[in-house]
């Protein structure tokens, strides 16, 4: 049994019938080499450590641990094993889907069984195609689409009910895959997060109870507690999106609008496979080919001021701080901080999704990529160019007491509301008594919002379509 993406015991398909066959040997490959520039980053590797530690604690302390390429190690593995089958479940990342054929056609020409499943979506890419056989690239008539088969979506297994299990002499030790990382950050994104199967499905029940109700409008207050914050779950396949399905159906009655909605936004997460599935190079390449001569300018220090949160404008400041202390960023803020980097500051969108894919606990390349170039206005179904968020207006209404800014940017703590987004504005004697000092306590803008958004429009004007 090959565990990826799906490091769980429960509704894992591959792992229910390989366990329906015999003796398993189960395994983890870390491969640092196929994935290219999308080898995972900081804040991913530490989930993935402490993930593959509860995982391996399921299964009797037998997960099998190895480093390298996954053809090098499987065949590897065949050779010192009596191997019959191989079983895994899908990913859909480009380097997975070329590997995972590789791998079954050399598994085939040994005459060694190889199978796969569908462990990580709803609807796999190739279920749902337009009248014509074609991708949609739209996301609501694919939503519409797939919720007319909403009532078949498979219903999650229970745990196998046995599990014979063997331990691989050769297995690396979980210290030896060396994910921990070595800077010190890792601190507060360990107070942030439990980790692992159990972990998710008490996450899940919590937001269930707690933030299901109010999700519909909550979820756009980063203050507010409306969000489930189970992407890195999903990510890593410590619950599946059927199980998250199913039971936030049973919760419909008492909060239909928002179960509804919490659903569509999973829906949004198959979305991004599918486009991946069908347009690989998303991470890398425009999906608008206008945007390919964007004149986008290059300014370490911006790029930098922007990842250490001091740009001086406090929304975009405590995303990018929140990011750093927990490894996660709320959506809204999300969107925020991307349009900041890319339409205020005119940098390209592929050096924000690297910062992220670095930093965040669930950095998923079919979501990031996807999301970025949403908000960069060259995505398939992106949001257009001219809409620029403006972080001091969407400050002031999306985090109005400033609950969640105060709480990254503490230097503002005793800022009163009305000049929080903006302290600049502040008379002197506002500024002393909450003990700011701009330059010195919290930095002075980056640049001028007003003429940073008409130097974007102006850019965009001038594209080659
Ligand atoms: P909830 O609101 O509780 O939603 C439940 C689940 O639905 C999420 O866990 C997630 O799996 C899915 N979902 C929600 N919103 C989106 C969305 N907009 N697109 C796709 N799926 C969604 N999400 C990632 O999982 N990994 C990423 O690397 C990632 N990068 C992003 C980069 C940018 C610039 C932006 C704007 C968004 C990005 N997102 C990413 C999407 C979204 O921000 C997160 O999925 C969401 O914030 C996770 O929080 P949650 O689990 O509390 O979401």
């Amino acid at each position: 049994m090959w565990f990826r993406q799906d490091l769980r015991i429960s509704d894992n398909p591959a792992l229910f019938e390989a366990s329906q066959k015999g003796t398993i040997l189960p395994i983890f490959i870390l491969d640092d080499e196929t994935p290219g520039i999308f080898k995972m980053g900081g804040a991913s590797r530490w989930w993935l450590h402490h993930s593959l530690q509860s995982l391996d604690a399921s299964l009797d302390h037998s997960l099998n641990l190895y480093l390298g390429t996954p053809q090098d190690i499987i065949m590897m593995l065949i050779k010192n094993h009596p191997v019959e089958a191989v079983y895994w479940n899908r990913c859909y990342e480009p380097w997975h889907l070329k590997t995972s054929s590789t791998i079954k056609t050399l598994l085939k020409k040994q005459g060694i069984v190889a199978k796969s499943f569908n462990g990580s979506l709803l609807w796999e890419p190739h279920e749902v195609l337009k009248n014509d056989g074609t991708p949609y690239k739209v996301f609501t008539p694919y939503y519409n689409r797939v919720l007319l088969t909403a009532d078949q979506v498979r219903i999650p297994l229970n745990r196998p009910p046995k599990l014979s299990l063997k331990k691989d002499q050769k297995s690396l030790s979980l210290l030896k895959l060396n994910l921990m990382p070595s800077i010190p950050w890792f601190k507060t994104i360990e107070n942030t997060w439990s980790v692992g199967e159990k972990a998710a499905h008490t996450r899940l029940d919590n937001f269930l109870h707690q933030g299901l109700l109010g999700y519909k409008s909550g979820r756009d207050f980063p203050g507010q507690n409306h969000i489930s914050r189970l992407s890195p779950h999903l990510h890593f396949g410590e619950i599946s999106p059927n199980q998250v399905w199913y039971k936030t159906k049973e919760h419909k009655n008492q909060a239909q609008k928002d179960a509804e909605h919490f659903l569509r936004e999973l829906v949004w997460r198959e979305f991004s496979s599918y486009l991946l599935y069908y347009h690989p190079d998303l991470p890398r390449v425009n999906f608008q080919k206008k945007f390919d001569s964007f004149p986008w300018l290059v300014s370490k220090q911006n790029l930098a001021l922007w990842q250490q949160g001091k740009t001086g404008y406090p929304l975009v400041d405590a995303g990018m701080r929140e990011l750093w202390q927990t490894g996660f960023m709320h959506n809204r803020v999300r969107m925020v901080v991307a349009s900041f980097l890319i339409k205020n500051l005119l940098i390209d969108w592929r050096k924000g999704e690297a910062w992220f894919w670095d930093c965040l606990v669930d950095a998923d390349l079919a979501n990031n990529s996807a999301s970025w170039q949403w908000v960069a206005g060259s995505g398939a179904d992106a949001a257009p160019y001219f809409r620029i968020f403006n972080p001091i207006t969407q400050g002031e209404k999306f985090d109005p007491e400033g609950l969640y800014t105060r709480q990254f940017v503490p230097e503002l703590k005793h800022m009163p509301s009305k000049y929080l987004y903006k302290p600049w504005a502040a008379p002197q004697d506002v500024l002393k008594k909450a003990k700011v000092v701009l330059g010195k306590t919290y930095p002075h803008p980056i640049i001028d919002i007003s003429m940073s958004r008409e130097r974007a429009l102006e850019a965009f004007k001038h594209l080659v379509v």
